[in-house]
């Protein structure tokens, strides 16, 4: 990398920073999208983890997808949830992945009921699709920038152009200081959280995260990301989605990520 590396965030100079950022958190599974030390310096690596992917992770149905599926934080804890016992006790529920063993807290009062039921059947609340909230937005924001470095990382001129490209201030602004609001992004489910897989059958690998960009006929560039199934998509260029509605009532509301435009090609799994 090159001595005179600067941020694609705060665009200061970066040479020294240490952190390699994680374009998806971590704890999202993501072990496979990271960029080399520089490209975002250590100063918005830390403000990100703190103020924009951690509010994301902490969201109940983010937490609740975080439990299910198993994604462990580096240090191997899964968040607890609330849960239900059949049928009105709320129950908090912690995993213990180490000893494969998984806490159901109660309260004293509702242990005598449980006691005296008959069955007692844990139900998991229903997680919805993730509402549209700044905190989403600015995930996403962040996400959009670094998946775009991520193509261009090969290229020293495709990351300078990152760091100089005016159109993508106010994005940058955004994932930065959130000042930006409502930022709207487009949230829905396109498979089911464990039902889409890739590769050939028998060893299909499970698909987490994928991702692309979309350029619509006014030339407008979405960023489209799915996580576990479910789709966000983002303007790169301003606080506006309807766009991206549109493109979906012309195609017939297929994904991006799966239609064949431009020759373009499909983000890759996981
Ligand atoms: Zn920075």
């Amino acid at each position: 990398m090159s001595k005179h590396m600067r941020c694609i965030f705060c665009k200061n100079p970066s040479s020294s920073s240490r952190s390699v950022e994680h374009v998806i958190p971590e704890s999202l599974g993501n072990k496979r999208h990271v960029l080399p030390r520089g490209i975002v310096c250590d100063a918005c690596n830390n403000y990100f983890s703190r103020k924009v992917e951690k509010p994301f992770l902490d969201m109940p149905v983010v937490r609740q997808l975080r439990f299910q599926q198993d994604l462990q934080s580096k240090r191997g804890n899964l968040p607890s949830i609330s849960g239900l016992i059949t049928p009105d006790i709320p129950a908090l529920l912690t995993r213990y992945p180490k000893y494969d063993f998984t806490s159901v807290q109660v309260s004293e009062s509702d242990l005598a009921r449980i006691l005296q039921a008959k069955e007692g059947t844990i139900l998991f609340p229903l997680a919805g699709d993730l509402p549209d909230t700044p905190v989403v937005s600015r995930f996403l924001a962040k996400i959009a920038l670094e998946a775009m470095a991520l193509r261009l990382v090969e290229y020293p001129e495709g990351i300078a152009y990152i760091c100089d490209e005016v159109q993508f201030d106010v994005l940058r602004d955004h994932a930065r200081k959130g000042y930006v609001s409502p930022w709207p992004v487009h949230v829905r489910t396109i498979y089911h959280q464990n039902g889409k897989t890739f590769g050939p059958e028998g060893n299909a690998e499970q698909i987490v995260h994928e991702f692309d960009f979309l350029v619509t006929d006014q030339s407008e560039w979405f960023f489209v990301l799915a996580i576990f199934g479910v789709e966000f998509s983002i303007n790169l260029g301003g606080p506006e989605i309807s766009g991206y509605r549109r493109w979906l009532e012309q195609t017939g509301g297929l994904s991006p990520l799966y239609t064949e435009r431009h020759g373009g090609m499909a983000a890759m799994p996981k």
